[in-house]
């Protein structure tokens, strides 16, 4: 008898970012649906890497991450957002913001602890709360502007409440939290037990001139925080899987006896180059720009189709309503288009649990503007 595993994650199949661009691939179709630049990333950031590797920078960093990195962050925590964090007792360097994300749930979560979480939401929270014997108690951002129902969310509380699950700025949507949101928060947690896991990886692609709500600016929610970052999305490499978390000092001494036994320490030389690089301050606040141009570009192309955009605050990404076009289940429609006009997009459904669908594909936009002008005069088409 060959052995047998009970699944721990008995509902997941493959995520809809390795259907999509697998389908991309196999129909040679122009890929608006994964999150990732088509783009080269700062030629310096790559050239030190590079550098520090041929200088012997290639053994073991400690567990918490490379110290002169740690040290960077703090003092751009403290130049964007005016608090001080300790690099020694208070960051972890992360393979990535995903991983942040499941170490902070699993240090914190018990069986059957609940956690709120927004939908639509990204795809790694259910599977990394239920992993953990815990219950997502899903409330849903209020179409199409996608903003938090407080109410709902004061509605849903219970005494099992562990955690609250936040994304600012948002994927799939391009939502942001406010000030509003934030003094809401605030006064739903006061004298609770609840925590904050913030997803905050697009904290620099933010458009308008809003200014970023970031839980570090809130000592009193900070306390009861792990936000999570991803250097990947800050400087257009999303395969460098690199990233950081940050906490109280009691707090993240949990989280390290998590990562210490499951990834131990990241990429030696990417932490090297990127503790100088850090210092360039011009490096991420223009980002914001960049990507923002990139949106109001794609919005001025997708004019002449008929699709019929959403607002987008932040991120990589824009949604679209195709009722215009098709009456089609979103899935069904984002697979038809890949495979009979050429561009894969992500549906929106597949951010939801229940699979609820309002007719919505979500689009990337940090693409080369060649890349967007060619995917648009498919879309013309339809
Ligand atoms: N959170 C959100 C909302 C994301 O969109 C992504 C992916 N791009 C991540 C986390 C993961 O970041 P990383 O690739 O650094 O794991
Ligand atoms: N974050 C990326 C997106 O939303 C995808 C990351 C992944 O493939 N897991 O498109």
């Amino acid at each position: 008898m060959s052995p047998h595993i009970t699944s721990k994650l008995p509902n997941v199949g493959t995520t809809i970012f390795t259907v999509m661009s697998g389908l991309a691939n196999q129909h040679n179709a122009i890929n608006l649906g994964q999150g990732f630049p088509d783009y080269q990333m700062n030629e310096e950031l790559m050239n030190k890497v590079s550098e520090v590797m041929q200088k012997g920078w290639n053994q073991y960093v400690p567990m918490q991450g490379y110290m002169p990195l740690r040290e960077s962050i703090a003092e751009k925590i403290e130049y964007l957002y005016q608090t001080k964090i300790d690099p020694d007792r208070q960051i972890t360097i992360t393979p990535g913001g995903t991983y942040a994300i499941y170490t902070a749930l699993t240090s914190i979560l018990q069986p059957r602890d609940e956690v709120i979480i927004f939908e639509p939401g990204y795809d790694s929270y259910i599977p990394n709360v239920e992993i953990n014997g815990a219950v997502p108690v899903l409330i849903d951002l209020r179409f199409p502007e996608y903003k938090i129902n407080w109410t709902e969310v004061r509605k849903k509380i219970s005494p099992k409440t562990r955690v609250i699950m936040l994304n600012s700025p948002h994927n799939p949507t391009g939502a942001v939290l406010n000030e509003e949101d934030i003094r809401q928060l605030k006064d739903i947690v006061r004298d609770t037990n609840i925590f904050i896991v913030s997803d905050e990886v697009y904290e620099h692609l933010i458009f308008d001139g809003i200014p970023h709500q970031s839980i570090l600016r809130y000592p009193e929610l900070l306390e009861r925080s792990f936000v999570c970052f991803s250097f990947g999305k800050t400087y257009n490499c999303t395969g460098w899987k690199l990233g950081y978390c940050i906490s109280s000092p009691s707090s993240m001494s949990e989280f390290r006896k998590v990562h210490q036994f499951n990834c131990f320490c990241c990429h030696t030389p990417s932490q090297v180059a990127l503790a100088g690089f850090l210092k360039n301050k011009d490096a991420y606040l223009s980002l914001g720009g960049i990507m923002q141009a990139k949106r109001d570009y794609f919005i001025e192309l997708m004019r002449s189709t008929k699709f019929d955009l959403l607002n987008s605050s932040g991120s990589y990404f824009i949604c679209a309503k195709y009722n215009r076009i098709s009456d089609e289940a979103d899935r069904q429609f984002a697979i038809r288009i890949t495979k009979e006009h050429g561009v894969a997009t992500i549906p929106v459904s597949v951010f939801y649990k229940t699979g609820t669908d309002n007719k919505v594909i979500r689009f990337c936009f940090s693409k080369k503007k060649e890349t967007l002008e060619s995917a648009v005069e498919r879309l013309i088409k339809i």
